[in-house]
């Protein structure tokens, strides 16, 4: 059998790509190693709950109707209703730093606002970021980076506001340590703060059923538990995918959402320096999850995300313990605007920096008392910022970068990917190309933007 193109990944990158193929009747298959849709944002069921991988929130809300903005462009392209996501806003969330906390909800001028009485000698120079942001054109596919840090430096005098918006910045689209390049700092900005959070009742399952059904209907396929065991190459192009089973797919093209070194190892070539030039990324999480037997909110926790901060300086970076515990995210999915229904039962996510050699290679005698350990201490930390919820506990999950390698196989359970990326998507062979996570635009918006960027970059000529 043989296909204009094969994907390797039914993650949201590797959806939409396969919907904008078969929608323009290419033969496209999908093929994922899993038993499931979804990668990194997939979700699970464990103990009778129904539980979303790395959901927290949809970033880039737009009211149903807007013609414009990230999420519009993409229901238009993949032909999807609003209805198909659900999206209901968040409530209100936060950045929270020792003595000030900075409130944002999906209204960019209450976050103007907020900061302009929290830092009233920044008004001027946070709207020469404004501006600055308005002009940039993120979305470009030129691989030039420029450090943020320095943008911000020059245009920004208190390095607190500067940390505290770099805070939610990084925890929700940063793949490098310290730094953003400046494009990914404009495209988390506007994500987060000009169009804001919202999230299906459902959870992530709404969004993956949709698109799933949607690229079925359309004609395309998707084959589950099949993992590519290698990219099949002859006269310096692909010819197509040979699945661990020993099936051969042959393909005209072939699109990987898997990562740049993951892609490039299966194709079993990978030039000498590539490994140097193009390392694996670092930052990766811990998450524990909580099912209570009330709702947030009972307990005085109205607000959907918390990005928190024990000190003025925030620090990205693998930590040199386990896990990071001096900031984090706390995550009420209750906390949305879902009018009259609710979640079955309340819940609390709380996500740490992780370091990824502590959690990989060791003994399962080792490794579960650890994740016990730091979940203890996960809480702890944030109890600081949100009220005690401990005695209404009913059931606990946790998982940590090697729980995210095993499921997704990103090297180091690097939740952002390589940091290098690879905007325009190309590698060494003509028709083998990359999208998701390392082509760079990041989080569940962005990943499927990027499957639909290089779909149409590529493979709709
Ligand atoms: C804990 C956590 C919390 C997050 N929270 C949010 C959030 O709140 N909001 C947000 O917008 N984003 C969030 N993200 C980020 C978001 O989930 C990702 O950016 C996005 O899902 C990436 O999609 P992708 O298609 O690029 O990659 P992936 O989801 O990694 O898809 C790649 C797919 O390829 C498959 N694959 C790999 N190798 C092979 C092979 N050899 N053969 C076949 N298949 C293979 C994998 O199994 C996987 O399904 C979170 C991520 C995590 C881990």
């Amino acid at each position: 059998m043989s296909y204009d193109t094969v994907i390797i990944g039914a993650g949201l990158s590797g959806l939409a790509a396969g919907i904008r193929l078969a929608y323009f009747d290419k033969k496209v298959c999908i093929v994922e190693k899993h038993n499931t849709i979804g990668g990194l944002n997939s979700f699970y069921r464990l103990r009778k709950r129904d539980h979303d991988v790395g959901l927290h929130a949809v970033t880039n809300y737009a009211e149903p109707g807007t013609k414009t903005g990230p999420l519009s462009k993409l229901l238009r392209q993949l032909r999807l209703r609003w209805d198909d996501f659900a999206l209901c806003p968040q409530i209100e969330s936060s950045i929270a730093f020792p003595g000030r906390t900075l409130r944002f909800t999906n209204d960019f001028e209450f976050f103007r606002q907020q900061v302009n009485e929290l830092f009233p000698a920044q008004k001027d120079n946070f709207q020469k970021l404004l501006n600055l942001i308005d002009k940039h054109d993120e979305l470009h596919l030129s691989s030039e980076t420029t450090s943020a840090r320095q943008v911000l430096g020059e245009t920004i005098s208190d390095p607190v506001l500067i940390d505290m918006l770099f805070c939610p910045l990084m925890f929700y689209g940063s793949a490098t340590v310290g730094d953003m390049d400046f494009s990914q700092f404009v495209i988390m900005f506007k994500a987060l703060f000009y169009q804001g959070f919202g999230r299906p009742l459902r959870g992530v399952r709404l969004i993956l059923k949709n698109l799933a059904n949607h690229f079925r209907r359309q004609g395309g396929e998707l084959k589950l538990r099949c993992g590519v065991k290698q990219i099949l190459t002859a006269g310096g192009i692909a010819t197509g995918v040979e699945l661990e089973s020993g099936e051969i797919i042959e393909a005209k093209n072939v699109l990987s959402s898997a990562g740049s070194a993951e892609t490039l190892r299966m194709c079993g070539d990978v030039p000498a320096d590539f490994e140097q030039q193009n390392p694996p990324g670092e930052i990766s999480y811990a998450e524990t999850i909580f099912s209570l037997d009330c709702e947030p909110q009972d307990l005085g926790h109205n607000q959907t995300i918390v990005f928190y901060n024990d000190s003025d300086v925030f620090r990205y970076e693998p930590p040199s313990e386990p896990c990071d515990v001096r900031s984090g995210i706390i995550c009420s999915p209750n906390n949305f605007q879902y009018g009259d229904e609710k979640l079955e039962e309340g819940r609390i996510r709380i996500t740490a920096l992780a370091k990824p050699s502590a959690w990989m290679g060791i003994p399962d005698e080792i490794y579960y008392p650890q994740k016990e350990e730091w979940c203890g201490k996960i809480v702890d930390s944030a109890l600081r910022f949100m009220p005690d919820f401990r005695s209404h506990v009913v059931d606990t999950d946790v998982f940590t970068p090697r729980t995210i390698t095993k499921f997704t196989g990103h090297a180091n359970g690097a939740v952002y990917g390589a940091p290098n990326k690879i905007r325009d998507g190309r590698t060494h062979l003509d028709n083998l190309y990359l999208c998701g996570t390392d082509q760079g635009f990041l989080g569940i918006i962005g990943a499927m933007l990027s499957g639909i960027t290089i779909t149409n970059l590529h493979l709709l000529k």
